[in-house]
């Protein structure tokens, strides 16, 4: 029966899917190229050596090796959440007013904005985040940062935790953040509460996940915005395309560009190690090694994906077979 091969055919790819995993993960993890994130003082203090890869699919299976629940920060893959939030709440007409769509070739900390429009060049750096984090509606600290964890509930199917040691370490040190946040003060980008807008930038970066989490967020993204295993409708199908787009073109910081041609697929990193990327009506792969290569992206979570991308034909362009006209 038709039924019983598709289920067949999903298994099968389930099993090809947990060898390729674990081999990926034994090819890399004596690989110790790069360094954690130190500018964060608190990011310095993570086990190097800790690494996950984890597979979520739009069925809510699940394959993985290594450590799939060690919780860090999500750091810059909030961006990509929070995006989807301000275009649900704000509309993408008031949200495209503050922030544009286009990849700077700058770092991601770059006191940069888009002077034609004045507005953040795109989400995924940080003055497009901050302007991102602005959009936040509330009337105090506290009940923002509860609208930010309960967009994090939905996807996580839980209420998370922030890592209180980096968030303080953030506010403590964040002043490269801080003049990005009052240059665009001073343009009218964001609102005149930018103390309290740096500290819920610096609290939804804080956020602790794990590996499996991502990989559980990214397959919701994969199903039209549906998670997986509650049914929850987290985000509006044409919402998950605009977050898509972005995290193409400008998710792993200045590495987008040669991303996009070796692994091709949607994705955003964090300078906590996390890398999350989506295979759109597949699932969700992510990866967690704190060390980091020069633009701030994970070494190993890298190979990773470039691996498992020309493993399975996962480039958005993958050849594939061409239609013929039948003759
Ligand atoms: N909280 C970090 C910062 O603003 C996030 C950076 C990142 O993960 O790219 O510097």
């Amino acid at each position: 029966m038709p039924e019983t091969s598709e289920s067949d055919e999903r298994n099968q790819r389930e099993v090809w899917a947990r060898e390729v995993v674990a081999r990926l993960h034994d090819d890399h993890a004596p690989l110790t190229d790069g360094v954690p994130a130190d500018y964060i003082p608190e990011l310095a203090d993570v086990d190097p050596d800790t690494f996950a890869i984890s597979v979520a699919m739009v069925d809510g299976r699940r394959v993985g090796a290594g450590a799939g629940t060690h919780p860090f920060t999500i750091q810059s893959i909030s961006k990509l959440l929070m995006y989807g939030l301000a275009l649900e709440t704000h509309g993408r007409e008031a949200v495209m007013r503050r922030v544009g769509v286009a990849p700077t070739g700058d770092s991601f900390n770059a006191i940069l904005l888009d002077e034609d429009d004045n507005r953040a060049p795109n989400p995924m750096v940080n003055a497009g985040a901050m302007a991102i984090t602005d959009l936040v509606v509330g009337d105090s600290i506290g009940a923002r940062v509860d609208v930010v964890r309960s967009l994090y509930e939905r996807y996580l199917g839980r209420l998370p935790e922030l890592d209180h040691h980096v968030w303080a370490s953030e506010q403590a040190t964040g002043n490269r953040n801080r003049a990005i946040a009052y240059l665009m003060l001073s343009r009218g980008i964001i609102e005149d509460r930018v103390e309290e807008t740096l500290d819920l930038y610096f609290a939804q970066c804080s956020v602790l996940v794990t590996c499996d989490d991502l990989a559980m967020i990214g397959a919701t993204l994969a199903n039209h915005g549906v998670h997986p295993t509650t049914g929850e409708q987290v985000v509006a199908p044409e919402v998950v395309r605009d977050m898509l787009s972005v995290a193409l073109t400008c998710g792993m910081y200045d590495y987008a560009g040669e991303w996009v041609f070796t692994v091709g697929i949607p994705a955003k990193s964090g300078v906590g190690g996390g890398i999350l990327g989506i295979l759109p009506g597949v699932g969700g792969l992510a990866t967690f090694s704190p060390r980091l290569d020069q633009f701030g992206n994970s070494v190993r979570g890298v190979k990773v994906f470039e691996e498992f991308s020309a493993q399975f034909g996962l480039h958005l362009f993958d050849p594939g077979r061409p239609w013929r006209p039948s003759r």
